[in-house]
């Protein structure tokens, strides 16, 4: 399936990853199913790391999902050994307009299921979505708004992935970075395309857009943050690319622009 390892196993993955020496992996769900463990410990004896998985369900908005199914993601975070496990918030509660009611709701929610993963050994990061995502995807929109909600729910185990094509664009986010600094968890690279054709899937290949990606880094890293660089590229046209070619391009724009 397109989207989920361009159509390889978690096996191709790992092994062609540790082929070019990247220091580990992050996963989505679906590409996981029971064998959690199993995928886990393959990538560590590759000599790589599972740095996250991706992601909850929803815990705002009409397609919210239960207490019971987020921690089934916690749970698998665990089993794969996962130490981050990111959270795209979902959109506005039905019966609400704007989005701070919806942020309130998500702070409750997460002061029940944050201590539920920090038992698990599983940190939650809270990745704010470009603002384009209003409605049905997201209820916070800047990093900002991600420590908002950490300092409502006030609780370990809790804090913000920061991904490049959602925050690239936003002034403040020097400022917010230093706030930020000892509860950024991830950071996503790919780039923002001058004239992208989709909002979802046409990410930009590093370096093929116009995101200030070295600076960007700069701040995280300023902040503090000592983690993996992600590359995260949903994108129809790189899907559609032979995975081994995508791949070595990756680690050439990563060196470069990065
Ligand atoms: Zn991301």
């Amino acid at each position: 399936m397109k989207g989920c390892g361009a159509g390889w196993s978690p096996e191709q993955v790992i092994d062609a990853c540790a082929a070019r020496g990247f220091g580990g992996v992050v996963f989505w769900r679906r590409e996981i199913g029971g064998r959690a463990q199993q995928i886990g410990d393959r990538v560590r004896a590759s000599d790589m790391q599972v740095v996250g998985l991706c992601r909850t369900p929803y815990l705002t908005g009409r397609d919210a999902g239960s207490d019971d199914e987020v921690k089934a993601s916690i749970d698998m975070a665990a089993a794969l050994g996962a130490p981050v496990l990111t959270i795209v918030t979902g959109g506005t509660e039905p019966g609400t307009t704007g989005v701070l009611e919806s942020q309130k709701r998500l702070a409750e929610r997460l002061s029940i299921l944050a201590p539920y993963a920090g038992q698990r050994g599983v940190k939650l990061a809270l990745e704010p979505l470009n603002p384009m995502f209003g409605g049905n995807r997201t209820c916070i929109f800047t990093v900002a708004d991600a420590l908002a909600v950490c300092d409502m729910v006030g609780l370990d185990h809790l804090g913000v992935a920061v991904d490049v094509y959602h925050v690239w664009w936003d002034r403040l986010l020097s400022e917010s970075l230093r706030r930020a600094e000892g509860r950024i968890l991830g950071f996503h690279l790919c780039d923002w395309l001058e004239d992208t054709t989709d909002m979802l899937l046409d990410r930009g290949m590093m370096g093929h857009g116009v995101a200030d990606l070295k600076t960007l880094r700069g701040l995280v890293e300023g902040a503090g943050y000592e983690g993996f660089c992600e590359v995260e590229i949903f994108s129809e046209k790189w899907w559609s690319t032979e995975p081994e070619e995508v791949l070595d391009l990756i680690v050439e724009r990563f060196r470069k622009v990065c």
